[in-house]
């Protein structure tokens, strides 16, 4: 196939083009605007192969959008290109609405006349893969608040309720995605994910944060009491549970991606510290940098995934447990802390 990717220069983008260049026979073309979060480093030696090229663009500019498609002639567009941060959302919401909403809508009117340009054939097999979050269903039940709270899971039926610009506005592009195919035909994927972890993801999310704060020697804030849960997921899993989307989903279905690990962020942060303890013994253990901050406006207390019908349909399961996958993560960045150091300077500039 030739897939057309955009926001592959980004953390999952980057993981998931790694992954089609290593593992398939595809060709891939990355779409990326190499926003503050965007690197081509990311990429590593994937960007050496002959079946990857690289366009720098930003999905608001439809016109060059549909030159680009008309000359790749892409078999699948699989979309991940999206302002993603939520404290960044509720400071500056504006790049969120232009990118997550008018992007995509831009992304979706070039691919419609694309595929509607294509035989019959090719119009059967092409994928508009939309990726999106968890976070559009909103907040589930806390066990401070409900003893039945473990009932509640997301599934693909469960109504949307976003509650920051971000998760409104991933929201909005769903449904524009959901639209595209039941009014035009268009033969789209939405994948909702829970939150991702692993390498090369920019310092600013809570893994690489507290990883980096701590080995600076400088405060690891949690928000409020950190209590809040959230799925997580290593990203490579996320990754192969993409490939599965895209390689046997069936047109206009939705998929819920998670890692079956619900766990509170102050757990989250402590099980680093521990991690870190062992391999970078510091004089003092590394929770002592723990400090609780005021808590994010609008927060969500609790996501968590029902991901059977992947499981069911697409027989994908996730293979690293939290353990595992958290321990690859903090390896890598004490590898690679040269990675963070210079996203970081370059981020800031
Ligand atoms: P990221 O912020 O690391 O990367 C986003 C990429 O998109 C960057 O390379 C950036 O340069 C590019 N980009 C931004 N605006 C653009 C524009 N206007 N035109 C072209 N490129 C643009 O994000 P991520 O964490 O890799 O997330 C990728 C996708 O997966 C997003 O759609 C996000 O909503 C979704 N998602 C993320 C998570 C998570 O935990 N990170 C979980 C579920 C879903």
């Amino acid at each position: 196939m030739r897939i057309l990717i955009t926001g592959g220069a980004g953390f999952i983008g980057s993981a998931l083009i790694r992954f089609l260049i290593e593992s398939t026979e595809h060709t891939v073309l990355n779409v990326d605007k190499l926003t503050y979060a965007g690197n081509l480093s990311t990429l590593s030696t994937a960007k050496d192969s002959p079946r990857y090229q690289f366009y720098q663009l930003d999905i608001c500019d439809s016109q060059r959008l549909a030159e680009l498609v008309t000359t790749f002639q892409p078999d699948a567009i699989m979309h991940l290109a999206a302002e993603s941060h939520v404290d960044r959302s509720i400071t500056a919401p504006s790049a969120f609405i232009q990118t997550n909403i008018v992007g995509t809508y831009n992304l979706l009117e070039v691919a419609r006349s694309y595929w509607e340009s294509l035989n019959s054939a090719a119009q059967s097999t092409f994928r508009f893969h939309h990726i999106s979050t968890d976070e559009v269903y909103g907040d589930l039940p806390h066990h401070t608040d409900d003893p039945n709270y473990s009932d509640h899971l997301f599934t693909e039926d469960t109504p949307y309720s976003p509650s920051s610009p971000y998760s409104a506005s991933k929201a909005s592009s769903d449904l524009l995605v959901r639209a595209w195919h039941r009014t035009y035909n268009l033969p789209t994927l939405v994948s909702n994910c829970s939150n991702n972890y692993g390498p090369y993801q920019f310092p600013e999310k809570l893994i690489p944060l507290v990883i980096s704060h701590a080995l600076q020697g400088k405060t690891l804030p949690i928000y409020g009491k950190g209590d809040q849960i959230r799925d997580w997921l290593y990203v490579d899993d996320h990754v192969r549970g993409l490939y599965a989307v895209l390689s046997l989903g069936q047109p206009g279905e939705t998929y819920n991606i998670g890692g079956h690990n619900e766990i509170e962020n102050l757990s989250v942060v402590k099980q680093i510290c521990e991690i870190l303890d062992e391999l970078r013994p510091n004089s003092q253990p590394y929770s002592e940098q723990i400090r609780f901050v005021t808590d994010r406006r609008g927060h969500d207390r609790r996501y968590a995934i029902d991901a059977s019908k992947i499981a069911r349909k697409l027989d994908w399961m996730p293979q690293e447990t939290f353990a595992t996958g958290l321990r690859k993560t903090v390896e890598w960045y004490l590898t690679d802390q040269d990675w963070c150091n210079q996203i970081s300077q370059q981020s800031s500039r």
